[in-house]
């Protein structure tokens, strides 16, 4: 029965002057998550407000879904709009709408009008008595409450006639785009997919790198770290995921480095790595799903070794965040169930019985320089094996 949705956002709004371009990159991910949908769709700006109206018969949950994807959106009110056929007309309209959106009509409303079209013939307080009284003939057991209504419905009169009582919560955030570009280090894990979404959430766009080690991870180890990408992507638009051949670095460092600093230095490496191929495609910084303390190359002295190869900003969203934290963060979003699948990874498969936990960076260095015959010719092999997946 809804034949259109009001959109509302909430941050976007008080940007000042550059308040249009969010609104705009706004419509823009709107148009893009619905491409995906059955139906035609216009989205539009009006007078700050974006509308998105049904052209021809859509599928509702399938749309409320992928809007729910678009950061950006606080709130999405399923409305139906009409011409202005006199106001006894809409009064049919309004019991109506009534009566199909609530089959239990024990609950207090409340009527608001805006009226953004001044020459409409009753101003809002008239709107919202009449409308009232009309409402209360045709269902004697609604009650008006003014202060806190179970239903708000609303009425804006515009060129057309907007009505709608009901807000489905969108996911918040500013629209991707809007926030110039990451590269997050992309495993097959449950934390690196929760830290790409919760920076993209922030309007920022994503791409990805994942450090493939065959013949020890499989090609289905891969395949599922696309899927990952690609359920990200819901929320992020398209994901260009490089794909880097980590082998011959990761058995080089086993071959010449002690094993409980294995893990640190491959890290420091996988960095150095991530960091230059977001440098090449002008990416402002590195995502991890690093939380402190979580595993031994994550305590404070760890991120101190992964974190001194890199010049661009490291952001590790997850931080501060419990494992059960993360496991709920994946569940909503939706990569839970994926990241859980048992796969291999190529960090666990050189880990070390006791890696260390509290690394000192000068050992580390120095261990490093045990790596210098041929680190650099594999580390540019490594970039050139660099196989680019566009996920969406
Ligand atoms: P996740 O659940 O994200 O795999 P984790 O608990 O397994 O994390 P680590 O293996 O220590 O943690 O990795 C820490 C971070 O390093 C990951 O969150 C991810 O950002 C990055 N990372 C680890 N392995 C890879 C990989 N093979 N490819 C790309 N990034 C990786
Ligand atoms: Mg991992």
């Amino acid at each position: 029965m809804f034949t259109a949705f009001l959109i509302k956002y909430a941050e976007i709004g008080i940007k000042g002057k550059n308040r249009y371009l969010f609104e705009d990159a706004l419509v823009r991910q709107i148009r893009h998550a619905l491409k995906k949908c059955s139906g035609e769709f216009i989205a539009h700006k009006t007078q700050g407000r974006i509308f998105v109206e049904a052209q021809t018969v859509f599928d509702f949950d399938e749309t409320v879904e992928a809007l729910q994807h678009v950061f950006g959106i606080v709130g999405i009110c399923p409305m139906i709009y009409v011409e202005d056929e006199g106001f006894e007309n809409l009064g049919n309209t309004v019991v109506d709408y009534i009566s199909r959106v609530y089959p239990d009509k024990n609950k207090t409303f409340k009527v608001y009008a805006r009226r953004s079209r001044k020459s409409y013939p009753k101003d809002s307080q008239e709107i919202n008595r009449d409308m009232g009284e009309i409402i209360l003939n045709a269902y004697p057991e609604m009650k008006v409450d003014v202060h806190n209504p179970e239903i708000l419905l609303t009425i804006e009169i515009r060129e057309k006639i907007y009505i709608y009582s009901e807000i489905i919560p969108g996911p918040g955030g500013m629209p991707v785009g809007t926030g110039g570009k990451a590269m997050l280090l992309l495993s097959g894990g449950i934390d690196s997919p929760v830290a790409g979404y919760m920076i993209a959430k922030r309007g920022v766009k994503i791409d990805a790198v994942y450090f493939h080690a065959p013949p020890y991870t499989s090609e289905r180890a891969k395949q599922k770290v696309i899927e990952l990408a690609r359920q990200v992507s819901k929320y992020t638009g398209p994901i260009y995921l490089h794909v880097i051949n980590f082998t011959d670095i990761q058995l080089y460092i086993y071959d010449k480095c002690p094993h409980d600093e294995l893990t640190i230095i491959m890290r420091r490496y996988m960095m150095r790595i991530a960091e230059y191929i977001a440098k090449k495609t002008e990416c402002l910084g590195l995502i991890t799903g690093e939380s402190i303390g979580q595993v031994a190359s994550q305590t404070m002295n760890s991120l101190i070794a992964t974190n001194e190869v890199c010049e661009l900003p490291v952001y590790r969203p997850l931080i501060g965040f419990d494992k059960q934290e993360i496991v709920e963060a994946a569940e909503r979003i939706g990569t839970y169930e994926t990241s859980i699948q048992p796969f291999e990874d190529c960090c666990t498969i050189f880990v070390a019985k006791h890696p260390v936990t509290k690394p000192n960076t000068g050992i580390i260095r120095k261990h490093e320089h045990n790596l210098d015959e041929k680190i650099d010719e594999l580390f540019r092999t490594a970039i050139e094996t660099d196989e680019v997946i566009i996920v969406e």
